[in-house]
């Protein structure tokens, strides 16, 4: 079979030895002689597997002892709901920065759930020269005004990415769904960091919950027991039976990104990544990307091509080169390649090859 490299927004690739490991633990997991999905997360040999993943992921991220680490159900939109049930007690109140479409999401979701009253929106995208870009402003005030701002540091589907930290009197909540672990940041920083898995942790089901735990004694609306970070916790992420295959695989993405040199090295290989990439973009007027430079998200790049009637050719021809899932999200058009951590240089380079020769074929 020949080399696909997958550009995926996700679920996305997942890493190849991860792969090839659970390939050949399927049928016998730890001479178990079932697989890990058949076992119970209540047996010691999975709670081995849910203390060391929650220990490797502490290395990682760096994360300070005086946050919780939740393994939930749900995915990212799971956690648009279960932030407003955990935090906005009656007449709590919480702003939403938006920069794109899933900040938006979010911010509908919460005003589904309290109402229009309890939810302060605030843009902050601005077009400077045509290219959108992101202003962040300095967030001051009475502590009772807010229980949270929550925004979100990679907008997967407009490949737009805010590197500078927030900063803001009240806790900050952010969805790092398509961010998390592509670069080094300060833990310490967040009330709040979720993601869903599938894009730079494992596959979907999965979403993983980092809690400040002074978070956890706000006052409760009525979240279901399941989305409840009290009690997930409490219960160390087994108040219920968590999607434990997807656990597994996430675990071995940890292990596999300890070995590879953690975040930094992944950091490092994201920029020349997106650097090589942005660099064939800007460098052919055959393509062009709508986003201020600073803001440009490393994880997901989006582009166009200068003639829209070409899209199904580009796409077509990118995959009979094994560059696949090109496609740009339904709602803005164009392409995007989505470059998380188990994407290798090599396919990026593959993909600015093919470009090149695209547009030089087609201009
Ligand atoms: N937030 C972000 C930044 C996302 O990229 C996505 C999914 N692409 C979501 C939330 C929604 O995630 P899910 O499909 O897991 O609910």
């Amino acid at each position: 079979m020949s080399t696909v490299y997958n550009f995926c927004a996700g679920p996305a690739m997942l890493p190849a030895p991860v792969l090839a490991k659970a390939q050949q633990e399927l049928l016998d997991w730890q001479g178990l002689g079932v697989s890990v999905m058949e076992v119970s997360h209540r047996g010691a040999p999975f709670i081995e597997l849910a203390t060391q993943s929650e220990k490797d992921l502490r290395a990682l991220m760096n994360i300070p002892d005086n946050y919780k680490v939740l393994f939930m159900h749900g995915g990212g939109r799971g956690q648009f709901a279960a932030v407003v049930n955990n935090f906005l007690g009656d007449n709590g109140r919480a702003l939403y920065l938006l920069s794109g479409q899933w900040s938006t999401s979010a911010a509908e979701e919460a005003v589904r759930l309290v109402g229009e009253d309890a939810i302060d929106t605030l843009n902050i995208v601005e077009k400077v020269d045509g290219l959108n870009n992101v202003v962040l402003p300095s967030l001051q005030g009475d502590a009772g005004q807010y229980r949270y701002v929550h925004y979100c540091p990679n907008e997967t589907v407009d490949g737009i990415e805010i590197f500078d930290t927030l900063d803001s009197s009240w806790p900050i909540v952010a969805d790092m769904s398509s961010t998390i672990m592509s670069r080094e940041i300060d833990v310490s920083k967040f009330a709040v960091i979720y993601a869903g898995a599938q894009k730079n942790i494992g596959p979907s089901g999965l979403t993983l919950v980092i809690v400040r735990e002074d978070m956890l004694a706000l006052p409760v609306v009525h979240p279901s027991s399941i989305m409840d970070y009290r009690i997930a916790a409490a219960k160390d992420s087994m108040f219920n039976t968590p999607p434990t295959f997807a656990w597994y695989l996430a675990a071995e993405v940890f292990k596999w990104l300890l070995n590879a040199g953690g975040v930094a090295a992944m950091e490092k290989t994201n920029i020349a990544k997106a650097e090589l990439l942005y660099h064939c973009i800007d460098s052919l007027p055959f393509y062009k990307n709508g986003v201020a430079t600073e803001n440009r998200s490393r994880m997901n790049v989006t582009f166009q091509l200068a003639d829209e009637s070409l899209d199904k050719a580009f796409l077509k021809e990118a995959e009979a080169q094994g560059l696949v899932a090109l496609k740009g999200h339904r709602i803005v058009g164009g392409m995007r390649a989505s470059i998380y951590n188990a994407m290798p240089l090599e396919g990026v380079q593959k993909l600015v090859e093919f470009m090149t020769a695209f547009a030089a074929k087609n201009s």
